[in-house]
């Protein structure tokens, strides 16, 4: 069975046909989901899709929606998570990080707002004893210096793209690293290799569903100038992504299966009580 370690669910590009989606991946092998949060408004709508679809969720204030979050998302955040402390659903905190490739996030003030909010979250993860689902782009130095000073009990770095020296900090902090479409292009020979090289006991597989199609369903500007459609990432590429990773290193794809499912367990253990 796979687990998809990062789909989002809730995302609007699922509005017309999200319970298909989820049916269409259970078809395709992918017993569970985690559906990580970007907002406060979407929280109750994730705990209740994982509730209807048997998933797991996290709850968490994602970078990208730090220009619009309050301050008193937070609080809510902290009561939220205290409310759903019996939810056998509830695995992480997430999404939480900090997006240093956007640049209207880049501005000195949103850079600060950016951290503020990503330590308030690592605070309540430490507070809930949850494990957390971090945001890397161009940000892997800056995440890191903050889970020194706020330790928490590891969780994923969700698609991962930093260097082989940062994954290992990442790794000996408790971390597993996200993989999925990024690594299906040929052109990211530095992804590719970390892919390769990397320990097996670190990787987890992940679709980011609707965002970072694969290779084989994205499509360039000038296809998508001349009439195609792009296409729509979903967890049913799930097994896909595994295949490209198993030819990778050169590992069976059952053996795959089972080691990075296993390695989704050890860092998000609340999925232990819903496998
Ligand atoms: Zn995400």
């Amino acid at each position: 069975m796979w687990i998809d370690t990062h789909c989002h669910l809730d995302a609007p590009e699922f509005d017309a046909d999200r319970d298909a989606v989820r049916q269409q991946a259970r078809h395709a092998g992918v017993g569970l989901c985690v559906l990580p949060a970007v907002q406060r408004a979407h929280w109750a709508g994730v705990q209740a899709l994982a509730a209807q679809h048997g998933d797991a969720y996290a709850l968490g204030i994602h970078p990208l929606y730090v220009p619009q979050a309050q301050d008193d998302d937070l609080q809510a955040l902290d009561a939220a998570l205290s409310e759903a402390r019996d939810d056998p659903r509830l695995v992480a905190v997430g999404e939480i990080g900090l997006d240093f490739f956007v640049p209207a996030l880049c501005t000195p003030d949103l850079r600060e707002r950016q951290w503020h909010f990503y330590v308030a979250q690592l605070k309540l993860a430490r507070k809930h004893g949850l494990p957390v689902i971090l945001h890397v782009r161009r940000s892997a130095d800056a995440l890191l210096k903050g889970l020194r000073q706020i330790p928490v009990s590891g969780g994923i770095a969700h698609a991962f793209n930093g260097s082989a020296q940062q994954a290992q900090t990442f790794i000996d902090l408790g971390f597993a690293l996200g993989f999925g479409g990024a690594m299906t292009f040929e052109r990211a020979t530095a992804l590719r290799a970390l892919a390769q090289s990397l320990p097996l006991q670190s990787l987890v597989l992940e679709t980011d569903a609707p965002d970072i199609p694969p290779q084989w369903i994205y499509r360039t500007a000038e296809a998508r100038a001349s009439g195609l459609a792009q296409g729509r990432n979903t967890p049913a590429e799930l097994p896909r992504l595994a295949q490209v990773l198993a030819e990778l290193r050169g590992l069976d794809v059952q053996a795959l299966a089972q080691a990075t499912s296993g390695n989704a367990r050890r860092v998000l253990p609340g999925l232990e009580r819903l496998t």
